[in-house]
């Protein structure tokens, strides 16, 4: 790596989405991920490249044109069957060194999140996690400053250049990288100005997918890059891959989501067992606060929020939830928010479409019959 030099962004072009599959199945996120390159690449008028590592994905890499990219990259090799941070690493860097992209965006999945800091430290470049925002257009960017931050109109008018060790630098064609921080009292932007490429983590669910184009598709170019993952590189050998015995909730590809919060500490397992039957009365899945997560009362694949998944179901039923900050973070921009709380200046209220102010032991029960009736009444 000593040879590779990263200090002059001239010399990198290109938006890359690190596409993560699993026993050749695509990931939701790569898709995400893909959408949003594109809106990237076409302000900086360049290409999205999707990278595939795997055994035997090449069947899988055309369906990333579909969603936006031009180009997918594929590590084809058995090393890269199952993930291993090793041989991964060594095949990304590699293609990062040998096709110099300027963007490198991975999701900020388990895989992502363990190989994205390793990548950017072997690369000596930047790396920001958990990124909620991403912009390249200085005028979308500031346009998104003035809907969503308190921050005076003359100074995001004045953000334009930055200090970098002592001179002025122009971030118009930097990405803009913004991530909730302090807890999520504080959104902050960060750039990477002086290396590249600029490598961020994207939430899941956060990235609105694109309709998919079957031309597109069809279109989309595939090319082998060569692999080289011999023993010296590898510290690591994969046994036996022992799947979790329970099927994890899908919570960010669920059209309705009913989450429960402390609200149930009188009774957990009633409180559990509402949600169950509300979820499947209207057809979703049960999600959870960190303060229910934390309590061990569910596991935390279940938890929506900034720490846990973000999702923008149709409809997000939020029961004994008080509405903290970090818990709005994960679940504000679902189409229709119903909230069910005792307290009737809880600040779920403030994001709720419908709020009912009661005791949830209560109330659910009731919400349970009246779904049931509406629905048989339909039929
Ligand atoms: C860095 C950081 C990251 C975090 N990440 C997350 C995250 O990802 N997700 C998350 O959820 N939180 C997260 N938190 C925690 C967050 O700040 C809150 O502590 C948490 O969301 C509170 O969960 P809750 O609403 O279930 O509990 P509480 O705040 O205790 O609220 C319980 C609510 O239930 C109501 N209630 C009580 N009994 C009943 C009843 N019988 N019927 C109806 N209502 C009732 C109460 O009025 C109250 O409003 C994070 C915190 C930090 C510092």
């Amino acid at each position: 790596m000593s040879e590779f030099v990263n200090t002059n962004p001239a010399d990198f072009k290109g938006v890359w989405v690190f596409c993560e599959q699993r026993q050749g199945k695509m990931m939701p996120t790569s898709f995400e991920l893909i959408s949003e390159a594109r809106k990237l690449a076409d302000e900086l008028g360049v290409e999205v490249c999707g990278l595939l590592l795997g055994s035997n994905v090449e069947g899988i890499a055309k369906e990333l044109g579909g969603y936006g990219a031009d180009k997918v990259y594929i590590c084809d090799d058995p090393a890269l069957e199952t993930y291993t941070t090793d041989a991964y690493a060594k095949a990304l860097c590699d293609a990062v060194v040998e096709k110099k992209p300027e963007i490198v965006l991975f999701g900020a999945t388990n895989i992502g999140r363990d190989l994205a800091p390793r990548c950017a430290a072997r690369l000596h470049t930047g790396l920001t996690a958990d990124c909620t925002h991403l912009d390249v257009d200085m005028d979308i960017y500031k346009q998104f400053l003035r809907d969503n931050s308190t921050l005076p109109a003359e100074r995001i008018d004045g953000l334009s250049k930055i200090k970098v060790n002592g001179e002025d630098h122009s971030v118009e064609r930097d990405l803009k990288m913004t991530r909730p921080a302090f807890g999520g009292h504080l959104m902050a932007s960060i750039v990477c100005p002086r290396f590249r490429p600029c490598m961020s983590t994207v939430r899941p669910g956060v990235m609105k997918r694109a309709e998919f184009d079957q031309a597109k598709a069809d279109a989309c170019v595939v090319e082998k890059l060569a692999v080289k993952i011999g023993p010296e590189d590898l510290h690591t050998q994969v046994l036996e891959v022992v799947k979790a015995a329970k099927e994890l909730v899908d919570l960010t590809g669920a059209s309705v989501v009913v989450s429960v919060g402390r609200g149930i500490s009188k009774d957990v397992e009633t409180g559990i067992k509402l949600a169950e039957e509300l979820a499947s009365v209207l057809g979703g899945v049960v999600g959870a606060s960190r303060a229910v997560v934390d309590s061990g009362w569910m596991t935390a694949d279940h938890q929506v929020g900034q720490t846990g998944k973000t999702v923008h179901p149709h409809i997000y039923v939020a029961l004994g939830i008080s509405g903290a900050i970090q818990h709005l973070a994960g679940m504000q921009d679902s189409e229709y928010i119903i909230a069910v709380n005792k307290n009737d200046s809880a600040p779920v209220f403030e994001v709720a479409d419908w709020g009912i102010c009661g005791d949830l032991f209560k109330v659910v029960p009731m919400l349970i019959e009246e779904f049931k009736a509406a629905f048989a009444s339909k039929a």
